[in-house]
């Protein structure tokens, strides 16, 4: 089966924090030729910019005005081979890496206005298909008609000492423990917020990557694309 015989459909990856749903959204989108939007760097970039500038989030004016003055945009390295986070024109895809950003995330990815700026956005650069979008809330609430949703999963342990072994790179002083307890936290949030809470969709397949290879877990999402994006 060749690239050629594929529609460009929607694929959507929710499911808990580190579980490698942007690693394998990258990878499909780019084996079958689509393109990959990582939402939560757009969440991550708009908390980047209301800690840049002290925006109370708990006050909806603030909120709505700090909205206004925020530009997101995904723009492609050429040396990198991949889309980064943009924030009013400035690369801001390893800053929004940090864990003063993922500490306080979850608590800007709740407010009902910073999610109905992101799904715009979202939706917009879904609207001509042909594209694996990763988060939380994308084949429940953003592409509820995308046909295919992937649910993933992977034992805590496991997500913790993948999280650990990635942001110890760029911050030696991190602990495994700080980085369970962000996890926990953003799960937690995440899964019990009133808009658009985390959880699987009715039709979504679940890919629980615990005992897989990042090879295996590609060739099943592969495999689920490519009978749901040939025509029969
Ligand atoms: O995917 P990532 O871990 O980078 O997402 C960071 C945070 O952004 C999540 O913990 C969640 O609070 C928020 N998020 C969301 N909805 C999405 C994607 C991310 O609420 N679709």
């Amino acid at each position: 089966m060749t690239i050629d015989t594929i529609k460009p459909i929607i694929i959507t990856i929710d499911g808990w924090s580190s579980c490698g749903k942007s690693t394998m959204a990258r990878e499909l989108a780019s084996r079958l030729g689509f393109v990959y939007i990582d939402s939560g760097a757009m969440y991550r970039a708009i908390t980047l910019h209301f800690i840049r500038h002290h925006i109370d989030w708990t006050a909806p004016q603030q909120v709505s005005a700090a909205l206004k003055e925020i530009e997101l945009s995904f723009r492609f390295n050429t040396d990198l081979g991949r889309a980064q986070m943009h924030l009013n024109g400035e690369n801001v895809e390893y800053l929004i890496r940090d864990l003063s950003v993922a500490e306080r995330v979850s608590e800007v990815a709740a407010i009902a206005s910073v999610r109905e700026f992101a799904v715009a956005q979202q939706r917009r650069m879904g609207q001509h298909r042909g594209i694996v979008m990763d988060g939380r809330d994308i084949g429940t609430v953003v592409f509820p008609d995308a046909e295919l949703k992937i649910f993933m999963t992977a034992d805590n342990d496991i997500r913790v000492a993948r999280r650990f072994l990635e942001l110890r790179d760029k911050n030696p002083d991190i602990t495994e423990a700080d980085v369970r307890s962000n996890l926990e936290t953003r799960d937690y949030i995440d899964s019990h917020r009133e808009v658009s809470p985390l959880r699987q969709a009715e039709d979504a397949v679940v890919l629980d990557n615990s005992d897989l290879t990042p090879q295996q877990q590609l060739d099943i999402a592969l495999a689920w694309a490519r009978e749901r994006a040939t025509d029969k």
